[in-house]
């Protein structure tokens, strides 16, 4: 008798654990990665990159200016014209599913360096960041010599040439392999810069890259500030642009390629409305809501940071999350019982901090749990602020931690009003028991995702990307090819 294979539907990524016993190796310096070798800067600049849970260096890393840009955009280009861009799509295809075989291969390690250097528990870089990015390569590696049917009607799509991409902080990872996997899919060559206060990982991620033996030159990746990543946005050899980051630096970015004919795609700010309605099942919105904005310690675009309760329910909903936040370990990102790991940077604690007190100064009514918080590294209690007013800054800017603004509404119209009153539109949740209901409000939300009965879900075959000032493109799916090609 035969047995049907058992399929099981939720999502899980984690499909690969690397043995637990696999080795951490963090060197003392890293360089910048250009055309295959691992380089200092030519100005011999470094900066250090600490672990926020301990507030220890973690590494020295080479810090790159205009002439290593300059140095990686030709190394890029040059691998783009006589390799890359040449080389049979099927073989670009194969590739991809080796770093993205090696990534699964290496996932303990990259969890556990993630974490060090950007704060998350380990859970999560553990259970998501690193087999969602494995995810990409994976998902984009079977892209790569099926372009010709990606786009019905359209020639076989073009690449575009040198890419320029520059990210965050959040998802350092997960946001290099979102860069990197359609990019290098559709045959363009790349110049990544992650962010200042994450490079471990992008850098892990190179030599791996290294060790997969892709062509030197078709990846580069270079740390630097925030000036490193406007001189590869500006740089006359660049193509294309992918940014993710802040709105602030987005906006400036759009200005400044406004006379060029740059390609530009940007994944920027938001302030989600996650809306629970009376019908919903409430224990498992509670759920929802805590992992729309404690996961990663709010430090997520895509954030639920603004609840919006229907009145009829708030006090008893209010309730349960109370009883739910204070359960909620804070501490050691390594400590895989822990909920909340530490703040990214003092710079970002700072900023939090400022809107924890601006909040309550502007009348809302703040809410911690009695949980304590470890006496070294940057942390923070996951917050409330109940009762809150249109227009507190708690309300109307991305604060970027573990801070939940709290309102209510009477009606649906009302509820769809308050959810779209925002100059953001990335992202949005629903909560209702009603079919129809979740029909309508998701048409209504205006954000480029709308979870209903779930927060904080990600698949690669999924489009993600904002309206207003959430940015523009989409990455992600074909969506997120579509932007790494020309098409005719
Ligand atoms: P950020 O300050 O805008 O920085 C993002 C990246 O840009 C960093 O690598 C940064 O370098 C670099 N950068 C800074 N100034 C630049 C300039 N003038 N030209 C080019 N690059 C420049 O944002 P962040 O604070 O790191 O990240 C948090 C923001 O990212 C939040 O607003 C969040 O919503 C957004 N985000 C959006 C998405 C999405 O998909 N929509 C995903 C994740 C995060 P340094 O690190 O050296 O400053
Ligand atoms: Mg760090």
């Amino acid at each position: 008798m035969t047995t049907s294979p058992t399929l099981n539907f939720d999502t899980d990524w984690s499909y690969a654990p690397a043995p637990e016993t696999a080795a951490v190796d963090i060197a003392d310096h890293y360089g910048l990665f250009i055309d295959g070798h691992f380089v200092d800067a030519k100005s011999g600049a470094t900066f250090d990159t600490i672990n926020p849970a301990t507030e220890k260096e973690l590494a020295t890393v080479a810090e790159a200016a205009d002439a290593d840009v300059d140095a990686a955009v030709n190394a890029a280009r040059s691998a783009y014209e006589k390799t890359w861009s040449k080389l049979p799509a099927a073989d670009r295809g194969k590739y991809l599913f080796r770093i993205a075989r090696l990534l699964q291969e290496r996932a303990r390690e990259f969890a556990v360096i993630e974490s060090m250097d950007g704060g998350k528990p380990i859970r999560e870089s553990r259970d998501v960041d690193v087999p969602l990015a494995a995810a990409h390569f994976f998902y984009y590696a079977g892209w790569a010599d099926k372009l010709g049917y990606a786009f019905p009607g359209k020639d076989t799509p073009r690449p575009l040439g040198v890419c320029g991409q520059v990210i965050p902080w959040n998802f350092p990872l997960l946001m290099a392999a979102w860069k990197l996997a359609p990019a290098l899919a559709c045959g363009n060559t790349v110049v990544l810069k992650p962010a200042e206060t994450t490079p471990l990982t992008a850098l892990k991620l190179a030599e791996l890259i290294r060790d997969a033996e892709l062509p030197a030159g078709v990846v580069n990746i270079l740390p630097g500030a925030g000036a490193t990543g406007s001189a590869i946005v500006n740089h006359p050899g660049v193509d294309k642009v992918a940014f993710t980051g802040s709105t602030a630096v987005g906006k400036a970015i759009a200005r400044s390629l406004a006379s060029t004919d740059k390609k530009f795609t940007l994944e920027l700010g938001g302030k989600a409305a996650n809306l629970v309605f009376a019908d919903a099942a409430i224990d498992q919105a509670v759920e929802g809501i805590v992992n729309g904005i404690f996961f990663n310690q709010g430090h997520v675009c895509c954030a639920g940071s603004r609840l919006l309760v229907e009145e009829s329910i708030h006090d008893e909903l209010i309730a349960k999350l109370q009883d739910r936040m204070q359960t909620l370990i804070v501490g050691d990102p390594l400590d895989k019982n822990t909920d909340i790991g530490a703040i990214n940077s003092k710079p970002q604690l700072e900023k939090i901090e400022h809107y924890l007190k601006l909040g309550s100064d502007e009348g809302a009514e703040k809410w911690q749990p009695d949980s304590s918080l470890p006496d070294q590294g940057y942390f923070c209690k996951p917050t409330l602020f109940l009762h809150c007013a249109q227009s507190s800054s708690v309300v109307r800017d991305e604060i970027f931690g573990p801070v939940l603004a709290v309102q209510t509404f009477r009606t649906f119209d009302e509820a769809m009003t308050k959810a779209n009153n925002t100059p953001y539109g990335l992202s949005g949740g629903v909560w209702t028991d009603k079919g129809a209901k979740v029909f309508k409000a998701t048409a209504k939300v205006r954000a480029g995702v709308v979870w209903a009965n779930t927060f904080n879900k990600f698949d690669p075959s999924s489009p993600f990307g904002g309206y207003k000032e959430s940015g523009v493109g989409r990455e992600g799916g074909l969506h997120g090819l579509k932007e790494y090609c020309a098409l005719n």
